[in-house]
C-alpha cells in the first residue's frame, strides 16, 4: 500500500526536512497554517495514534519538544498549538500518524468552532465512570503480563 509519509522517509520523495531522531522525522508541512507549521511523523507506518508501540512515544514526544523549541526560537513565538487528526471524521486525510506544530499569532483568527455543552444531573460522573472502567479494562492485560 503506498504511504506519502513513508515515501518521505525513505526519501523516494522530496520534503524540506527539519529534524530526525530514531523514532521520527520532521518536515515541513506543503500547505501551513502558518509559515513554519510543522509535521513529526513517526518512522514506522501507523494509520493513527492508537497504532503507536508505547515504545516510540517517548521519541516522538522529543521531536515535538525539539522543533516547538525551534519555531518558538526562530520565529519569536508567544505561542503554537500542537494537535493529531485520528480518523477522517477528526478531519485526517494522510494515514500515517502525524502530529502538527504550528505557530499562533495574536489575531490570526484560527479557531476551532465550539458549541460547548454542559453536563446535565449525574451525567459528569456517569462518563467519569465508563472511562475509568475502560482504562481499568485497558490496563487488566498489562497488569497481568507484569506479575
Ligand atoms: P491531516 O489532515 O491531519 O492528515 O494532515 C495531513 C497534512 O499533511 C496536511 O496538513 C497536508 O498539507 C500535509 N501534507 C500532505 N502531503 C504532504 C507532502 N508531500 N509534504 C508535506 N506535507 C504534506
Ligand atoms: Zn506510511
Amino acid at each position: 500500500m503506498s504511504c506519502i509519509f513513508c515515501d518521505i522517509i525513505t526519501r523516494k520523495i522530496p520534503a524540506e526536512i527539519l529534524y530526525e531522531n530514531e523514532c521520527a522525522l520532521s518536515i515541513l508541512d506543503i500547505n501551513p497554517i502558518h509559515y513554519g507549521h510543522a509535521l513529526i511523523i513517526p518512522k514506522r507506518h501507523h494509520r493513527d495514534f492508537l497504532e503507536v508501540g508505547t515504545d516510540e512515544l517517548s521519541g516522538i514526544m522529543q521531536a515535538v519538544h525539539t522543533v516547538s523549541h525551534a519555531l518558538v526560537k526562530a520565529f519569536k513565538l508567544e505561542g503554537f498549538n500542537f494537535f493529531a487528526n485520528n480518523g477522517a471524521v477528526a478531519g485526517q486525510s494522510v494515514f500515517h500518524f502525524h502530529i502538527h506544530v504550528t505557530p499562533r499569532y495574536h489575531n490570526d483568527n484560527i479557531r476551532f468552532v465550539l458549541h460547548l455543552k454542559r453536563y446535565e444531573m449525574k451525567a459528569m460522573e456517569e462518563t467519569a465512570a465508563i472511562i475509568r472502567s475502560a482504562i481499568t479494562d485497558l490496563s487488566m492485560p498489562l497488569m497481568r503480563s507484569h506479575t
